[in-house]
């Protein structure tokens, strides 16, 4: 498949950078961001010290709390220097400026609606088509998602997040398989177009559970296109729990991670420099495995 008219996303963030002082400091100072390399069971992951993330990290996700706070992806809410690019004619390509990727993006619904992933999966392998030089990600609305009430997906550089870094497809026929010898159970739909994506994911989605008191069944997803191989990517994360009991421990015991599609996709955040100090392959191993199958 060819795809066309690719999104300029790096001329637009270069421009957001010049006016916007708080993601060019945030962006200036990932570059010097502290970063530890675990090795666990074959997989080389990465734990990254970000102090400013803690926004996101230490998130509530109380419906009260989120239905009274102002949406951040939200137009009217937007800091004044924030602009889009609009994406699908539903979608807008926004900066994140609290980047964990050297090019972090996000893509906001136009309008204010639940993040809900099964009317939107088509839409999110149409821009992983327009971006293909990022990869896309979805935080399910009680897997990491700190805006569950408005639709958005994540896009950012390829080649760091070790998943999707160190992924190699076994073959380039169409089709849904095992994710094999990664941390956490999961699996990878390859398909030719995103619609073809979208009918496998859909017959994917129907054997999984909604548990109870959840919209959805709880996922996160990376996805991208592969230009080489013309095929799009997905890699499907099936989720148990929101959050690892570590995250509400008192004392030491306490490691504040709130895992989310990159977290999962072996790069974990630690927004408090007690936690990135601590983190041994054996914790990282065991957040994952609790929240993920
Ligand atoms: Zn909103």
């Amino acid at each position: 498949m060819k795809v066309e008219n690719h999104i300029d996303h790096e001329s637009f963030f270069q421009e957001q950078l010049k006016t916007w002082t708080l993601a060019r400091q945030n962006y200036e100072g990932l570059e010097t961001v502290q970063l530890r390399v675990l090795q666990l069971r074959g997989c080389d992951i990465a734990v990254q010290f970000n102090p400013a993330r803690m926004v996101s990290t230490g998130a509530s996700i109380d419906k009260k709390v989120i239905a009274e706070r102002p949406c951040f992806l939200c137009g009217k809410n937007r800091p004044a220097e924030q602009t889009g690019v609009p994406l699908l004619g539903h979608y807008e390509l926004l900066v994140n400026p609290f980047p964990i990727l050297p090019r972090h993006f996000t893509l906001a619904s136009l309008i204010h609606e639940p993040q809900s992933i099964r009317a939107s999966y088509v839409d999110m392998m149409r821009m992983a088509g327009l971006l293909p030089s990022l990869f896309l990600f979805y935080n399910g609305p009680r897997c990491g998602a700190s805006a569950p009430d408005h639709l958005h997906f994540q896009a950012g550089s390829r080649g760091i997040v070790p998943l999707e870094r160190d992924f190699k497809s076994s073959d380039t026929t169409s089709g849904i398989s095992e994710l094999r010898g990664y941390l956490v159970r999961g699996w990878v739909i390859q398909a030719a177009t995103p619609e073809e994506s979208g009918h496998l994911f859909s017959s994917l989605y129907e054997t999984m559970p909604i548990p109870e008191g959840e919209t959805e069944p709880m996922m996160n997803l990376l996805a991208w296109y592969a230009t080489e191989a013309q095929h799009f990517v997905t890699i499907v994360i099936p989720r148990r729990k929101h959050r690892p009991l570590c995250y509400s421990a008192e004392g030491e015991e306490k490691c504040l991670v709130s895992p989310g599609a990159l977290d999962m996709g072996g790069l974990i955040i630690t927004p408090r420099a007690e936690d990135f100090g601590r983190m041994t392959p054996e914790l990282a191993q065991q957040i994952l495995s609790e929240v993920g199958l």
